[in-house]
C-alpha cells in the first residue's frame, strides 16, 4: 500500500535479476577448479540430492568468507547483500546508520494518533463532552479516555512488550458505568476508513473491559531503560473545551531518549506556511483545510502530512524558519496564565525587541507550529517553583523541534531529560527556538530570571 510505505527501499538492495548475478559472480570468485573438485567429491561420497548439494555449497562459501574475510572481501559483501534481500529484517542491522530503524514505530504511531484524533474530533463537535475534574483540578473528558484507550490498544497490538506512560487512568470509568458507556460508544464506533490501516493497528477493541484495561496499561513509572511510550491523549484539554488548539501526542523513548514523536493537531491548518496569529489559538471549528500530523524520527528530520480518516497521506519534510531579524519573530506561549509565566515572557520578548504580541495557544501545537516555521519561539517559564513538567507534555514536541533544526532546553540551557520518570524533574521551564538564535534567547531568559529571583 503506497501510503503506508514510509521507508523508501534502499537503492542498494538487490532486485531479483541481480540476485542471480550475485550468486554467479560469488561462485566465480572462488577458484572454479576447487569448487568442482569439492562438489564431485561430496556428490560421490555422500550421494547427495541436488537441493542438499546447493545447501552444502552455500554453507561452504559462507564458512570460507567468514573464516578468510581478507581473501574474500567482495564475496563477503555479495553474501551480505543476498542475505539482506532474502531476509529483509536483517537490513537495518547491516546497513548504514541512515536507515530508519524506527520505521514501524513511526507508522504505528502515526496511525494510532490519526485514529485517536478521529475520536477527539467527534467529541470536539458535540456539546456533551462529559467533563470531570481530576484531583489536581485539571479537566478530563470522554475524549481523553477514549483517545488513550485507542492509542494503547494499537501499541499493544504491534509492540506488546513496550512500557507506556500515559496521562489518564480509568478509576472514574470503573465507578461510573454511565460514563464508561459514553466513552465506549465513541471507542466502539471509531475506526480508520482504510481497512488495511485499521488492521495494522489491531482493529476495533473487543468490549468495555478491554477498553478499561487498555487505559490502565499507561501506568509505567518511566525511567532510563528500555522502550517506553509517552501518551497525552488530549494535550490542552482546556483548549479542547474552549474551542482552541489541542493535540494528540505520542512519543517513543528508548533508554530515556526520545526516538519517535507524533503530534496530531486537528485544529491547525494543513498549510505549513500559514503563520500563526492570535486567531490560531481560539474559536476553532472542525472544518476543511484543518488537521495536521507532525512527526519526527531521530536523525531523520521532521515531517508534516494532512490528518486524514483512512490510510496515511504522504508526508513532506518541514523545517524551522531562519529568523533573520529577531524583532520580527513570532513567539508562542500557553493560553492558560497558570501554565507559564506570561509576565516574565513579555519582559523577555521586550528585551529581545520582539514587536508582535505573543501568540497564545494551548497544547504542543506550539511545538508543531514553530517546527514548521509557522511561528519562531516557544517560551514556557514556570509559574510555580514546585511544578514538575510531565514527560507526555513535551516528548514528541521536543524531538520534532530538534529534528526541524531547533534547540529545546530548559531555562538553565539543559536538554530536557526524559529519563527521570513521569516528570521532567531535572528541568525548569522550556525555551525552544531555531538553533541560530537559541543562545541569544536563552541569555535574555536567564537575565530576566536572575533579576526576578533577586527581587
Ligand atoms: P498548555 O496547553 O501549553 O498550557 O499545556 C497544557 C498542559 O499544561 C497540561 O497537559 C498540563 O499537564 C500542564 N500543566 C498543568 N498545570 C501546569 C502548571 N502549573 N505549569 C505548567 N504546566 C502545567
Ligand atoms: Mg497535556
Amino acid at each position: 500500500m503506497r501510503h503506508l510505505s514510509l521507508v523508501p527501499r534502499p537503492t542498494s538492495a538487490a532486485t531479483h535479476p541481480e540476485i542471480l548475478l550475485h550468486v554467479m559472480s560469488s561462485v566465480s570468485t572462488l577458484s572454479s577448479l576447487t569448487f568442482f573438485i569439492l562438489m564431485r567429491f561430496i556428490f560421490l561420497q555422500f550421494q547427495l540430492t541436488l537441493p542438499r548439494i546447493l545447501l552444502l555449497s552455500s554453507l561452504l562459501i559462507l564458512a570460507l568468507s567468514a573464516l578468510l574475510p581478507s581473501t574474500f572481501p567482495s564475496l563477503r559483501m555479495r553474501l551480505l547483500l543476498l542475505t539482506q534481500h532474502l531476509f529483509p529484517s536483517t537490513r537495518n542491522m547491516a546497513s548504514s546508520s541512515s536507515a530508519n530503524v524506527y520505521a514501524k514505530e513511526l507508522q504505528t504511531a502515526l496511525l494510532a494518533v490519526q485514529r485517536a484524533a478521529l475520536l477527539t474530533r467527534a467529541v470536539f463537535n458535540t456539546t456533551a463532552k462529559r467533563t470531570l475534574s481530576k484531583s489536581d483540578h485539571s479537566p478530563v473528558t470522554i475524549g481523553d479516555f477514549g483517545a488513550q484507550a485507542l492509542i494503547i490498544a494499537a501499541l499493544q497490538h504491534v509492540f506488546p512488550a513496550d512500557a507506556i506512560v500515559a496521562e489518564e487512568e480509568s478509576s472514574a470509568l470503573r465507578e461510573n458505568i454511565d460514563l464508561r458507556d459514553a466513552v465506549w460508544s465513541y471507542v466502539h464506533e471509531t475506526r480508520l476508513a482504510d481497512a488495511r490501516a485499521e488492521d495494522a493497528i489491531g482493529g476495533p477493541l473487543k468490549d468495555t473491559q478491554a477498553m478499561i484495561e487498555a487505559i490502565d496499561k499507561g501506568d509505567s513509572v518511566g525511567g532510563a531503560s528500555g522502550r517506553i511510550w509517552a501518551i497525552d491523549p488530549i494535550d490542552g484539554t482546556k483548549g479542547f473545551l474552549r474551542g482552541g488548539q489541542y493535540a494528540v501526542c505520542l512519543a517513543l523513548m528508548v533508554d530515556g531518549d526520545v526516538k519517535v514523536g507524533v503530534l496530531g493537531c486537528p485544529n491547525l491548518p494543513v498549510d505549513d506556511a500559514a503563520r500563526v496569529d492570535a486567531a490560531t489559538g481560539r474559536d476553532q471549528r472542525d472544518e476543511e483545510g484543518k488537521g495536521v500530523l507532525i512527526s519526527a524520527v531521530v536523525g531523520h528530520g521532521a515531517t508534516s502530512r494532512p490528518l486524514e480518516r483512512g490510510a496515511l497521506q504522504d508526508g513532506h519534510a518541514i523545517a524551522m524558519k531562519p529568523v533573520e531579524d529577531i524583532t520580527k519573530a513570532t513567539f508562542c506561549e500557553s493560553v492558560e496564565a497558570a501554565h507559564s509565566n506570561q509576565g516574565e515572557q513579555a519582559e523577555i520578548a521586550r528585551r529581545l525587541g520582539v514587536v508582535k504580541e505573543p501568540v497564545r495557544m494551548d497544547s504542543q501545537a506550539k511545538y508543531a507550529s514553530i517546527a514548521r516555521g509557522a511561528g519562531d519561539i516557544y517560551l514556557r517559564l514556570p509559574v510555580r517553583k514546585d511544578y514538575q513538567e510531565k514527560i507526555w507534555d513535551h516528548a514528541a514536541g521536543d524531538l520534532i523541534v530538534r529534528e526541524a533544526g531547533g534547540s529545546v532546553t530548559d531555562s538553565d540551557g539543559k536538554r530536557l531529560d526524559f529519563s527521570k520518570g513521569r516528570t521532567l524533574v531535572e528541568n525548569k521551564g522550556v525555551v525552544a527556538a531555531p538553533k541560530a538564535i537559541h543562545p541569544k534567547v536563552l541569555q535574555v531568559v536567564q537575565e530576566v530570571l536572575q533579576e526576578t529571583s533577586r527581587r
